[in-house]
């Protein structure tokens, strides 16, 4: 017995000690092909300087020849917990474009072009009744470089239906997206925003979605004119904000050249949802925030910034005006931006 269980000790250790040998090389060859030519794309105003900065890198990576680490480890990901985000609390003027709805082949490959031209990566949140039937639009964007989130399979009111339903709506989403690009949306944007913090828990425990809702809301769903669209991003926009659009209305993405150009004019930069959660300060600061009043005076100076949360969280997201507007009124507290 003993001898056998000796062989088997070094067996054990030797797997471990090869794991442990490996992994971090594998973490790191796919992190820097997922997040690192993403992040610089996206967090770059000038595709061509993009690429310049690529191509030095490129090079320098050529020379090195030992494993010498990267000089810019990409950006840890790890979103709050129990926690809507509709804003960050970043340093630059960085924000979150997020397209619901889709893919739709007759608009998303558009707005891709449109995104490419700029050098922008953006954040989609496609429905899973949608993925089936265009798997070769998810695939575009995907291959672009975007980040996928899940917006459910058919767009019903989550907190309104039965726990079996959402996890059929949910675990179908994420499966189809699977599918399509061998990943797994981390992001849930829930249908009209409409979300509660037991269900919220349940999603993430389950499912790894963390949910995502915005600051910025065009209603371009509502009004299907893209000088409102414009107008409504223009004067919402601020720095760290997620702003909701839908790739499915062709006012939208008609909308969307002038938009980016006159957002790149005041000097906003554009990441996708895990981008800005990298970059986000909020948790610590959030959280000495909502603690009762401890007498301590610095905490005051480290009041968060919130960009009217209030007004815009509070309306569905409205991908479908045929829903009752009713819905959206008789959801549970949500005023204030509390979660
Ligand atoms: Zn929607």
């Amino acid at each position: 017995m003993k001898p056998l269980l000796i062989v088997s000790g070094i067996l054990v250790a030797s797997a471990v000690g090869a794991g442990v040998a490996i992994s971090p090389m594998l973490t790191s060859a796919k992190a820097v092909r997922d997040d690192g030519p993403a992040t610089t794309q996206s967090i770059s105003q000038n595709p061509q300087g993009a690429q310049a900065k690529g191509a030095q890198g490129n090079a320098a990576h050529a020379e090195a020849v030992a494993p010498a680490p990267a000089p810019a480890p990409p950006p840890v990901v790890t979103p709050r917990k129990n926690y809507t985000y509709k804003s960050f609390n970043v340093d630059g003027n960085y924000i979150a474009m997020t397209f619901d709805d889709g893919p739709n082949p007759e608009t998303t490959p558009q707005l891709l072009a449109i995104l490419k031209e700029r050098g922008i990566k953006a954040t989609f949140f496609v429905l899973g009744n949608m993925v089936a039937k265009h798997p070769e639009v998810l695939k575009m964007i995907a291959d672009e470089g975007h980040e996928i989130g899940s917006h459910s399979w058919s767009h019903p009111q989550l907190t309104r239906i039965s726990q079996a339903a959402v996890e059929k709506e949910l675990g179908n989403t994420s499966e189809a997206i699977f599918q399509v690009t061998g990943k797994r949306p981390m992001y849930l944007r829930p249908p009209y925003g409409s979300m509660k913090p037991s269900l919220r828990t349940m999603i993430e425990e389950k499912y790894g979605l963390t949910t995502v809702n915005w600051a910025v809301d065009p209603n371009d769903w509502k009004f299907r004119d893209s000088q409102k669209v414009h107008d409504a991003i223009m004067a919402q926009v601020t720095p760290g904000a997620i702003v909701l659009a839908h790739d499915i209305y062709p006012t939208t993405v008609a909308a969307m050249p002038r938009v980016l150009d006159e957002l790149i004019a005041k000097g906003y930069k554009f990441g996708t949802i895990s981008d800005l959660i990298a970059m986000d300060k909020t948790p610590k600061v959030q959280l000495l925030a909502a603690l009762p009043n401890t007498g301590k005076p610095q905490q005051a100076q480290q009041k968060p910034q919130k960009p009217k949360p209030a007004t815009a969280s509070a309306k569905p997201d409205g991908a479908k005006p045929a829903s009752k507007p009713a819905a959206g009124a008789a959801q549970p507290p949500r005023a204030g931006g509390v979660y």
